[in-house]
């Protein structure tokens, strides 16, 4: 066989080729929407190209994006990899402290940011000596006519002096291609270093009709940001199989979603829960429906039973649960039903689409004791999650440090999970966030999955605090919705029945927010710190 190395151009060339009319939709940032066809976004992509060699970029050097989910933030993706450096995509959500880090920690060299990010980006440029330009994903007109920030320049301005005259660089396939740094609620965050071969293998194994089910008649709209994991793969799988690709922008809200989905024909589309919540409050109000929309993934955290139910009753649309991080590039599971499970009851069908999934291929699992033995695949026992393959992290970037893989080679997850004799995975837990009553563990998810059920909660945590006789016991802190009003005890009653009696939290405390991370995930480690001393009555 010919031993052609996979590289991340390869998606471009073969988009613009075979799929050259098929449409990119997006929505800027400094307004309206743009479009044009993957055959033009093929010709901006070497034009940058040309820009980045112009600038002195060379294999293997970093550049940062600062950028929403646009047009110009899938050709930075192209551009950059495909000439052999590395796309380090910056989370602007991450704490200003936390972005310093990073892109002194990754020596980015050029930074592309969108008009949003310009106040920010003049705050950060005096700490980033590394950055030696600047460039704003914009026409220059929309440069600012007096800046703080040294050596700016306008994109568009940049692209249009270089032609688009370049070949794809080959080189080998092991090639690093794009740099993600995971948030970290405790320690510095680490860099996941993504190669050509790990990201054309997850491109593949998420295209898989188990997994994301794509192909040249969908219409994707990634909700997940471009700036945190490459949008789960969907900027490189859309080009593979040819799909439409509709780029959201800044406009995350559920009306301008909405109208996106529905003007541009959208059938799939991915997000965490926390978007789609906010999406199906928004079809309640306006009791609206979806015309073309058919199947959504839904991952990054727990999926609350109730949205599913909601969307598939609802709303007429499969929503898929997925689990994946950074460190898996990210796909790692789908729960997708195998044929076994048709004949089943509505209800034990169910059972098996809220868990987190069956293993796609390219990444293996198990599950192991305190010991590192493995456990049975029962469904019950729960224990820390391995996975390793092909686009699983090896070792962070620029690591000092000894790595996260066992002596066997695995990574080590830092999620707790089940795994059952279908090999459905569920996660009960992140390690660190497990409760241990009396020696046996509870799950915190479960517990908040149960307490978003009730009508009156917007929100849910659940965390161990200490008890004399079981050591840790679990307490329900939660978010009321406005105008509606839950005791303690009616929230408490309503878990009756529906688990373990011994795994009924002691107590509810209502609070006006919870704690979150930079992605948007509960921090768990402020709120144990906010009821450190905490008494159960
Ligand atoms: P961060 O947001 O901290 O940078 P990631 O985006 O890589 O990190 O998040 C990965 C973690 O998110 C997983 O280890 C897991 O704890 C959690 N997670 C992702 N998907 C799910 C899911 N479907 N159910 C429960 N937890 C999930």
């Amino acid at each position: 066989m010919m031993p052609t190395p996979l590289r991340i151009a390869g998606l471009i060339e073969h988009a613009a080729k075979w799929h050259a009319d098929t449409e990119i939709v997006s929505r800027l940032p400094e307004g309206g929407l743009f479009r044009y066809t993957y055959a033009a976004a093929h010709q901006r992509a070497k034009q940058l190209a040309n820009v980045l060699t112009r600038l002195g970029i060379q294999p293997g050097d970093r550049v940062g994006t600062l950028a929403w989910n646009t047009h110009r933030h899938f050709e930075l993706y192209y551009g950059i990899s495909g000439l052999g450096a590395v796309c380090h995509t910056i989370n602007p959500r991450l704490f200003f402290e936390q972005l310093i880090y990073i892109i002194n920690h990754a020596q980015d060299r050029l930074l592309f940011f969108d008009i949003t990010f310009l106040p920010l980006v003049e705050k950060l440029a005096p700490h980033c000596p590394t950055v030696e330009q600047w460039v704003l994903l914009a026409g220059s007109e929309h440069l600012p006519t007096a800046s703080t920030l040294p050596r700016l320049s306008s994109y568009e301005a940049l692209l249009a002096a270089e032609s688009a005259d370049y070949e794809w660089p080959l080189f080998e396939e092991n090639t690093a291609s794009s740099l993600c740094y995971t948030s970290g609620t405790t320690d510095e965050p680490k860099g996941v270093l993504y190669s050509h071969r790990s990201t054309l293998l997850h491109s593949y194994a998420a295209s898989l009709p188990d997994c994301f089910n794509c192909g040249a008649r969908d219409v994707i709209l990634p909700v997940v940001p471009m700036f945190h994991v490459n949008a789960w793969g969907i900027p490189y799988l859309a080009p593979l199989n040819g799909c439409k690709l509709v780029l959201p922008g800044p406009a995350l809200d559920a009306a301008s979603l909405y109208e996106l989905f529905e003007h541009e024909g959208v059938t799939f589309s991915a997000g965490v829960p926390t978007i789609w919540f906010g999406l199906l409050q928004y079809m309640r109000e306006g009791q609206r429906q979806f015309s073309t929309l058919r199947k959504m993934i839904v991952g990054g955290a727990s999926c609350p039973p109730a949205l599913l139910q909601a969307f598939d009753e609802e709303l007429g649309i499969e929503i898929r649960h997925a689990w994946g991080m950074s460190e898996t590039s990210p796909l790692g599971t789908v729960s997708t039903l195998k044929a076994q499970h048709l004949d089943l009851p509505e209800e034990a069908q169910f059972f098996f689409k809220i868990k987190q999934g069956r293993s796609i291929f390219g990444i293996d699992m198990e599950i192991v004791n305190d010991a590192g033995q493995p456990l049975p695949h029962d469904g019950v026992a729960f224990g820390d999650l391995l996975v390793r393959g092909p686009f699983v992290v090896s070792d962070y970037f620029g690591a000092t440090s000894p790595g996260q893989l066992t002596a066997n080679g695995w990574f080590r997850t830092g999620d707790v999970a089940t795994i059952d004799a279908d090999g459905f995975m569920n996660i009960t837990d992140r390690s660190k966030d497990v409760i241990k009553s009396g020696g046996e563990w509870i799950s915190s998810i479960d517990l908040e999955n149960l307490a978003v059920a009730h009508p009156a909660i917007v929100e849910a945590a659940v965390i161990g605090v200490p008890h004399p006789k079981w050591s840790e016991r679990p307490l329900l802190v939660v978010v009321r919705k406005p105008g509606h009003d839950v005791s303690a005890e009616e929230l408490l009653a309503f878990f009756d029945g529906k688990i373990a009696t011994w795994w009924k939290p002691d107590a509810v405390e209502f609070v006006a927010q919870l704690p979150h991370t930079a992605t948007g995930k509960l921090l768990k480690t402020q709120l144990r710190k906010d009821f450190a001393d905490y008494e159960l009555k």
